[in-house]
């Protein structure tokens, strides 16, 4: 037999047993309760004795003797009863009691498998900042250097570092120490695209994967988020600053050669005086990232875009007319008025859009709705600056250009949304533009 794999990290077996929507418990050999989980903490305090347990739940019972408990229990344990199914099986010395809902709308399946969700996501991502964890970062940059080494698509990367950080802990405390750290990882995660990933590296460090980038292009974003951090004061502490060390995986790197590069980098901005943003010298440009005007002219709607469903089609289709709008009205250097007009309307449809999109993966269960409501979440928070600037009059059409051929049409249009259209196929809503029958 295998042995078992350890645990993530951060994670321990009682974490384990507290995140199951079952209410466990250990026994001696004298019925004494040894253990609880806290589901079972939950729904029956906490019993001393088997024989105590089973009182409490059923106060008026005259039967003192606890049944055998492997079926159907009928328990007062809250305001109205609970039909539980309960289970007590001998394990040498001990006895485990088990006892789930029956027929609270979740079969077994349903809660192992929400079980295994809020496990994973307790493993994956950092509790203080909502990143992925250092592990999970290095086994997203496993996947990357698998595809840049298969395909040659080019990953770069970018490692953030606060500065100063000490002063902050030092002058604030800690307590509000951990609320920037949070704070930095949220813009972070804002100026990011919706396919890079970012993770907490250590302390107040964290790393960013840019899958399909080169270096001048995670330069670019470097500095978007060195603006960021800098242009924005932090509550409670004022402005502050981070520096910004960026690398191109290189042909034959591993992910230490790699991430080492963008620590040099990240040094050298430091040594220059921080607030900066340093590439690592020995990148050499590719040609597979598909240029800004490529991107652009992608803004045209084209039958093969449909998903399936008329309505989500319908504002798919509204989406694209509204960029391609935008982008005559950049190309021809029209008005920003004009410009503002339909940027709004774009909002209102996004906005319109998201929720419709969000209700019909709900409805079919979709197992990618967490992760697209994440990247949903994202582009509105980048909309929302977007909107302040435009209403500030100080957005620049360059911007713009940016977030509609980056974001919503290279990222996420052409990207998550599409990997929806089987899930809405296999529903029966047949696309009736896909050529494959
Ligand atoms: P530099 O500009 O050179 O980066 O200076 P710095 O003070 O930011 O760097 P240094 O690495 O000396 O200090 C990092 C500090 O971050 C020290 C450590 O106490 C603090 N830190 C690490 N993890 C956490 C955390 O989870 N919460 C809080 N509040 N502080 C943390
Ligand atoms: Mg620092
Ligand atoms: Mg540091």
């Amino acid at each position: 037999m295998d042995a078992p794999s350890p645990l993530p990290d951060g994670l321990d077996s009682r974490d384990l047993l507290n995140h199951l929507p079952v209410a466990l418990a250990l026994l001696d050999g004298n019925e004494n309760v040894l253990y609880t989980n806290a589901c079972f903490r939950a729904w029956f305090g906490t019993p001393h004795t088997l024989r105590s347990w089973w009182r409490t739940l059923l106060p008026d019972s005259s039967s003192t003797e606890p049944p055998a408990l492997n079926g159907a229990i009928r328990a007062f344990t809250g305001p109205q009863a609970r039909h539980l199914q309960g289970q007590r099986s001998v394990h040498g010395p001990w006895q485990v009691l088990c006892c789930t809902e029956r027929d609270g709308g979740m079969g077994q399946q349903a809660i192992l498998q929400q079980a295994l969700v809020e496990l994973e996501t307790s493993a994956t991502t950092d509790p203080l900042t909502g990143v992925l964890t250092r592990r999970r970062l290095e086994e997203a940059s496993a996947n990357e250097l698998q595809r840049f080494r298969r395909f040659g698509h080019p990953i770069a990367l970018i490692l953030a570092d606060i500065d100063h950080f000490k002063q902050v802990n030092d002058g604030h405390g800690h307590l509000v120490g951990d609320r920037v750290l949070a704070e930095f990882a949220r813009r972070l995660e804002t100026e990011s695209r919706d396919l890079d990933v970012v993770g907490r590296y250590g302390g107040e460090e964290f790393v960013i994967l840019l899958p399909s980038t080169t270096l001048p292009g995670a330069c670019v974003l470097a500095e978007k988020l060195r603006r960021a951090v800098w242009e924005n004061p932090f509550p409670q502490v004022g402005p502050l600053s981070a520096s910004f060390g960026v690398a191109e995986c290189q042909p034959g790197e591993d992910w230490h050669q790699w991430l080492g590069r963008a620590d040099k980098a990240l040094y050298a901005a430091k040594s220059q005086g921080r607030n900066r943003v340093e590439a690592a010298p020995g990148s050499t440009p590719t040609s597979t990232t598909i240029p800004m005007d490529a991107r652009l002219n992608r803004l045209v709607w084209e039958e093969g875009h449909c998903v399936g469903d008329p309505v989500l089609d319908e504002q798919h289709r509204t989406l694209f007319g509204l960029a391609h709008e935008l982008l005559q009205l950049i190309r021809a250097q029209a008005p920003m008025g004009q410009l503002y007009s339909v940027l709004d309307h774009l909002i209102q449809t996004i906005g319109q859009h998201f929720h419709d999109e969000e209700r019909v993966m709900t409805q079919l269960n979709y197992p990618g709705l967490a992760q697209h409501i994440k990247a949903h979440r994202i582009l509105g928070a980048k909309l929302d600056g977007l909107t302040r600037q435009s209403a500030q009059g100080s957005l620049s059409p360059a911007r713009l250009l940016d977030f509609l051929a980056y974001d919503l049409v290279d990222h996420h249009a052409l990207g998550p949304d599409r990997d929806f259209i089987p899930w809405l196929q296999d529903s029966g809503a047949a696309n009736p533009y896909d050529p494959t029958p």
